[in-house]
């Protein structure tokens, strides 16, 4: 599997990272889908603040 992945600005710190795709709201609340790009460091951070 090739898989090309490009730099992508990180929503939170605005440095260009291999970002991952962030749904702002939990799936299955609300049937926006609203996605930002996180990098991992901020990713994580995200995750471990909101507490899931
Ligand atoms: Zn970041
Ligand atoms: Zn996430």
């Amino acid at each position: 599997m090739s898989q090309k992945s490009e730099k992508i600005k990180c929503y939170k710190c605005e440095k260009l990272h291999y970002c991952d795709k962030h749904h702002i709201l939990p799936q299955g609340i609300f049937d926006k889908g609203e996605t930002v790009f996180l990098c991992k460091n901020c990713h994580y951070e995200f995750h471990s603040f909101l507490g899931f």
